[in-house]
């Protein structure tokens, strides 16, 4: 028996739909490629789980996804034969959010429609944008795992209830049925379909497929046929082939732009990307992109990772974290190899020589890429850096390995402009070291007016010698994993035994020692009135305005640290 039942989408699903319908109208064409990549995702699965059990592709081995018009019913269908959902699946996929991270995502909606409209796009709108250009969507869908009476039909108007019924489909997989808004009539157009399905969906490695009209046979006056019959059939529209597996001197950058925003499902181009064919002990195919804005989600450490795993051109997993460090977790796009079983679990891949080999290749391959880009565009990778730099930051901590590598990257605020950009290189402040300077100096505050004020650097500034000003939270657990660049070491100019080395004049130091003894009593004094607060007070020919300043000793956690450590509870 038929049993409907009516639900009511969850909160945050109501809300998405209200905005995407209100803030994306200029960008409707988008909802195709959310559903067809949804159909090729489906197909992806279907094959992955058809690895270990063969018959669940039944008679029905070429996957592919198929899109109908009807004018007359004003509807535009997309078909697949994936894998298909059972009754529950679909209550749970089209009917709530499951995302993680989806509650914060909404809290940092601001009701602004251009900025909300920019967040939704980083967000990801999936099937949902399918209300975007229709205003009633049927779904029909039967499970890999079910019979045909097992079907299910979902239904909605997109206002905040669906409907679930049973339903008998005797082909596995999904048809998205979209009744298109009075707007929308663009997409019952075949020439605009195909337009948009080249846009997007030319390189995904499923066929796309659409109704060909049958032709009737003519003939000229002589009875020669000038056009031959055709059978209405189902025509390939895309290539088919995987973006990837092509020589890259046949791709061009707009094929590689579009790409990026279908398997990152963002609405801009990306900043920059790498494809690489890797051949000797390990064989594999990365293309790796570097978007230009940070996804939402960009401080969940959790969040999935962007780079996917095929093997041998099948997909495998989304997020294969080994794949990359946590730190290039803004990374997007695959890796393709042939030297993996397409068996593989992540358990296999987390000790694995091959993985750990494509990870590593992978790694340089984007370090590689940004310092390029530093050489070749200062001011887009200042684009980068302000949007990614905290991240990379995480980096030296990450990866000893790569902790040069990583280092060259890195930008500050100094005391060269005494502004707040992070612009400066350890590179640039290398080749403005004084002579006689062995170390390159820097200060950790809590914000940046907080460093560049801070007493510690009149004797710098009294000097001419530059110092780092560093003013992030991350900044003290980089600089407790970056010793040192290009063997010249780092010192924070808060430290105790500050010794600047050559760059102290001989009368400087016999200055300090005549006031240590000239105002020995007054210490002692001092560190009597402040007890326990303090291990040490002493006289310093360091400061030329103030007449005080705070430092740790070399051993000792510095100030910020503690901060960071109270703060965490410790
Ligand atoms: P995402 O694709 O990012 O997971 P979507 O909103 O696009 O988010 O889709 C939500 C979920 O609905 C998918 O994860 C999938 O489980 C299911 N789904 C959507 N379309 C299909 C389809 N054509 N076949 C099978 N499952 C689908
Ligand atoms: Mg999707």
């Amino acid at each position: 028996a038929a049993q409907t039942e009516k639900h009511g989408f969850q909160t945050e699903v109501k809300q998405l739909l209200n905005l995407m319908i209100h803030s994306l109208y200029s960008n409707k064409e988008i909802f195709l490629r959310e559903l067809v990549s949804n159909a090729s995702d489906a197909a992806d699965k279907l094959r992955f789980k058809a690895l270990s059990d063969n018959s669940l592709y039944g008679e029905d081995g070429e996957l592919r996804v198929r899109i109908a018009i009807d004018k007359d019913n004003r509807t535009l269908t997309i078909s697949d034969n994936g894998i298909g959902m059972t009754r529950d699946e679909v209550m749970t996929n089209l009917g709530t959010i499951a995302k993680s991270g989806t509650a914060e995502f909404f809290g940092q909606l601001s009701g602004d429609e251009a900025k909300d409209s920019k967040l939704i796009g980083q967000f990801g709108v999936g099937f949902y944008s399918a209300f975007i250009v229709a205003d009633e969507v049927t779904v029909r869908t039967r499970s890999a795992y079910e019979s045909p009476e097992h079907g299910v039909e979902w239904h909605s108007k997109g206002e905040g209830e669906f409907e679930v019924a049973d339903t008998q489909k005797s082909q596995r997989g999904t048809d998205i049925i979209l009744h298109l808004k009075e707007d929308a009539d663009e997409f019952l157009d075949d020439f605009r379909i195909r337009g948009v399905i080249n846009k997007y969906s030319e390189h995904l490695s499923i066929p796309v497929q659409m109704w060909k009209e049958a032709v009737e046979e003519q003939k000229n006056d002589d009875g020669e046929v000038i056009t031959p019959a055709q059978e209405a059939q189902w025509e390939t529209v895309n290539s088919g082939q995987a973006l990837w597996t092509r020589d890259k001197a046949d791709i061009s950058d707009e094929e590689y732009k579009e790409f990026y925003k279908t398997v990152a499902h963002d609405f801009d181009d990306p900043l920059l990307w790498s494809h690489n064919k890797v051949e000797g002990t390990h064989e594999y195919t990365s293309l790796l992109y570097i978007p230009k804005r940070a996804p939402w989600d960009l401080w969940n450490r959790e969040q999935q990772q962007g780079v996917k795993l095929y093997v041998k051109r099948v997909f495998i997993m989304d997020d294969a974290e080994q794949l990359m460090p946590t730190y290039l977790r803004f990374v997007k796009g695959l890796i393709d190899t042939n030297d993996l079983p397409l068996n593989v679990s992540r358990e296999i891949l987390q000790d694995n020589k091959i993985t750990r080999s494509m990870r590593n290749g992978s790694t340089k391959k984007v370090l590689q890429m940004l310092k390029k880009l530093a050489k070749d565009d200062a001011e887009q990778y200042q684009g980068f850096w302000d949007t990614f730099g905290n991240v990379l930051k995480e980096g030296p901590a990450e990866d000893s390995g790569n902790r040069e590598r990583i280092a060259e990257l890195l930008r500050f605020a100094s005391t060269h402009t005494d502004e707040q950009t992070q612009n400066v290189s350890l590179d640039d402040y290398v080749e403005r070291m004084k002579e006689g300077q062995d170390k390159i100096f820097y200060i950790v505050a809590d914000s940046f007016e907080a460093a560049k004020n801070n007493p510690a650097l009149e004797i710098f500034r009294k000097k001419g010698i530059e110092v780092l000003l560093l003013s992030e939270r991350i900044d003290e657990w980089l600089m407790s994993h970056l010793t040192e660049f290009k063997e010249k070491s780092l010192q924070s100019v808060t430290r105790g035994d500050l010794d600047l080395g050559d760059l102290d004049d001989e009368n400087d130091k016999a200055e300090q020692e005549k006031s240590e003894e000239a105002f020995k009593e007054q210490l002692e004094r001092f560190e009597k009135a402040l007890g326990e607060r303090v291990k040490k007070v002493r006289v310093t020919h360091r400061l030329t305005n103030s007449p005080a300043c705070i430092i740790t000793d070399d051993n000792d956690m510095s100030t910020q640290m503690a901060k960071l450590m109270e703060a965490a509870g410790q």
